[in-house]
């Protein structure tokens, strides 16, 4: 059915629906589901979290966990990871999984993937959003959410807008120029909503610029209605509604909230009453239930034509396993250590509580009820099969956890702000528990062929809610790695979690780094596969790892996590925008991942087709296996202006290659008519050709040089 057809049927629709009936269908009927009406057989809408697979069921009216036993699903990589493997057809594929198995569990709408800007390191939420550069992440989320769509379900892109930090999440009012909000915050929204057809939004609970995005004029009417022409359906974060009035003559379709007394949200019982008293045109509550309509024609759900799911299915492993093993990061491998053979070992220790952690059940609404988890050290002993012997020693611990609460975290998240910077607790107790297990580690590992260090972060600190206080590693690991590096300077460090840490204290003396996301249930053989080399790794940093947050445009130019308000004065010059144009060294820059092989660059050219521009160039695997290696194009102006990076991510391709072979990459460039000097690199620092005379065409359509 096209657009004017839906159209005419919702009006149909419409005119018998009661004003009680509309204003069900508009607002939280029960945590995750609106209200239907059955006599005109409209179902109601159901919905669930989230980004990493669907999560478990909840009572309609509780916060509690229905403890079922037909809830567990495939749990997926976190957007960091998939944005990682710079790879287009995985991300339409975990999409793509996501969408089979939200439609196999019954689900309308899934509300994925978090889109936002890693603005800073410290946001508890990054593990769920992709990348500081808004080319990566619409060119990841576009292919997500169109997998995604395929089964009938809508995606659910969030939260719009900048919506950066935990900290005071409910009412912290961003302070942006407007330059800077539409060239680095918007557009992921823009491509995924108006290219990838996302059928939802989801608004985010901060303010913007005087007004909370989900009742905001600015953003709602004037940017995604009356200049995008956003047609689809907006739905509220869980609790991002604060008024009847605003929220009604807003572009908001459907209020949600985390509190149980459905009849008294915003747009609810309010709301009647309002429009009975004729303070509230009717009217528009007929456009949000017109965009509610047309949402479920466009699912099929009221002409019986709509597709099954499925889901925990063997493919969906599969396609996990696969979008892991992308994932993780060779940082360094200086001596060429890795990969690590197992022929040639007998016995290895395995240090660090993330080696041994199951991340899936943490982390906020991203949480997931996973089918299992393969931990890193289950991952290293199914893949060595018994003939090493492998030895685990905790090495560090975490906190000791808080009493249980009979509160849910999200029944109370409307609380204090919505959410806070938590910074660690160091207790003596702990301090004592942790030398003990530091010595322990430090005393066992001379006596072992290879020692690897498993540690980093974990859903105490990547999670919503809250914000970390700064980038350091929690557990005293520090110590522990630097007494590691001293005995066994062979020590491969591990690290896993969703956002980078320091490693000033041990970096230099490290030869061997590597880096894991939360990369789902088959994370722990991915990793192994790599330390072993069954895997080549080929991910790249999708943001910046910082020497230190302080390093970060947001921190030391602009503000975080602010106050009321918070102002970005950095403007554009986020990330390695910053970071290059101001000459700021980062640990490890923007798109850096090493692999076991080599990778040579020539004969870089450029050609159009249409409106198209393409640069090419040739790579060739000079190494001695086969591997992936992620061609990226910065562009730099010609002239620059002040409010201009100095580079930036205009396309990127990933290619493989056998041993010796060579092959042409042509990389489709975005915005090519803005663009001076054109650079072709293994990462943002290591460009490997320029393209940077003014462009004159030859005959060939290849620029000359
Ligand atoms: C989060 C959303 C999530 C919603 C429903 C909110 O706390 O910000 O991302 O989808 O809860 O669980």
């Amino acid at each position: 059915m096209d657009q004017k057809m839906m159209r005419k049927k919702a009006e149909e629709i419409i005119k018998e629906l009661t004003l009680k009936e509309k204003i069900g269908m508009i607002h939280g009927a029960q945590l995750f589901q609106t209200e239907g009406v059955e006599r005109l057989g409209i179902p109601p809408l159901k919905m669930s979290d989230g980004p990493m697979g669907v999560r478990q069921e909840f009572y309609p009216a509780s916060w509690m966990s229905k403890g079922l036993s037909d809830d567990y699903v495939t749990y997926l990589p976190c957007n960091s990871a998939l944005a990682s493997t710079w790879n287009r057809d995985l991300a339409r594929e975990m999409g793509s999984v996501l969408g089979e198995e939200a439609r196999g569990r019954g689900k309308d709408v899934i509300l994925a993937p978090g889109i936002n800007i890693k603005r800073s390191p410290l946001c508890g939420r990054n593990f769920e959003y992709f990348s500081e550069d808004p080319y990566l992440t619409k060119e990841m989320a576009v292919p997500f959410v169109q997998g995604v769509q395929l089964w009938d379900v809508a995606a659910c892109v969030k939260h719009f807008a900048v919506n950066n930090q935990e900290t005071e999440r409910l009412w912290v009012d961003v302070e942006i120029d407007e330059h800077a909000l539409r060239t680095i915050y918007l557009p992921a929204f823009y491509d995924t909503l108006m290219k990838g057809g996302s059928c939802t939004v989801m608004g985010a609970y901060n303010m913007v610029c005087g007004e909370h995005c989900c009742q905001s004029d600015f953003l709602l009417k004037k940017i995604l209605r009356d200049e995008w022409g956003y047609d689809g359906t907006v739905i509220s974060d869980w609790g991002a509604v604060h008024d009847t009035e605003l929220a009604a003559g807003s572009q908001l379709d459907i209020e949600m909230s985390v509190t149980y007394d459905f009849d008294s949200y915003f747009m609810a019982d309010p709301l009647y009453e309002k429009v009975q008293k004729g303070e509230i045109s009717e009217s528009v509550i007929d456009e949000k239930v017109m965009h509610i309509l047309i949402l479920m024609m466009r699912l099929h759900m009221l002409d019986g034509k709509r597709k099954t799911g499925a889901y925990n299915t063997p493919e969906h492993r599969k396609k996990t396993l696969e979008i892991a093993r992308e994932s993780v990061v060779l940082l360094k491998n200086d001596k060429g250590r890795l990969p690590l053979s197992a022929a040639d070992l007998k016995k290895i220790l395995v240090v660090g509580d993330n080696a041994e952690s199951i991340h899936s059940c943490g982390g906020g609404s991203a949480e997931i009820k996973a089918l299992y988890e393969i931990s890193p050290l289950m991952g290293i002993k199914m893949l060595l099969g018994g003939n090493v012997q492998v030895d685990f020693v905790r090495g560090y611990c975490r906190d000791s956890k808080e009493e249980a609460s009979d509160v849910n975290w999200q029944e109370a998240s409307l609380e204090n702000g919505g959410g806070s910077t938590k910074a660690a607790e160091e207790t003596q107790e702990m301090t004592a528990v942790r030398k003990q297990l530091r010595e322990e580690a430090v005393a066992l590992a001379p006596e072992y062929d290879a020692v690897i260090f498993v540690g980093g972060l974990n859903h105490d600190q990547d999670s919503e809610g809250n914000d970390r206080p700064d980038m350091k590693l929690p557990y005293e690991q520090d110590l522990l790695i630097r007494e590691l590096l001293d005995i066994r300077p062979d020590t491969v460090v591990v690290l896993t979690g969703g956002s980078p840490v320091e490693m000033g204290q041990w970096i230099h003396q490290a030869d061997t780094l590597v880096w894991g996301w939360y990369a789902g249930m088959e994370g722990g053989n991915a990793l192994a596969e790599v330390l072993f080399g069954a895997t080549n790794p080929s991910g790249k940093l999708p943001e910046t790892f910082y020497k230190t947050h302080m390093d970060c445009s947001a921190h030391c130019v602009g503000e975080f996590p602010g106050g009321q308000k918070v102002n970005y004065k950095e403007g554009v010059f986020v990330g390695y925008r910053y970071n290059d144009t101001f000459h700021v060294d980062p640990q490890f820059c923007f798109g850096h991942g090493l692999s076991y092989t080599e990778f040579a660059y020539s004969d870089p050219a450029v050609c159009t087709e249409g409106d198209d521009t393409f640069v090419l160039c040739r790579i060739t695997n000079t190494g001695d296996r086969a591997g992936k290696e992620v061609v990226q194009v910065y562009t730099a102006p010609w002239n620059r202006e002040e409010n201009q990076p100095v580079q930036e991510l205009k396309g990127f391709e990933k290619v493989e290659l056998q041993p010796g072979e060579t092959k042409q990459v042509r990389i489709l460039v975005e915005d090519f008519s803005e663009t001076g000097e054109i650079r072709i690199g293994s990462s943002s620092r290591d460009i490997r050709l320029k393209l940077n005379e003014k462009p004159g065409w030859n005959e060939n359509g290849h620029l000359q040089q």
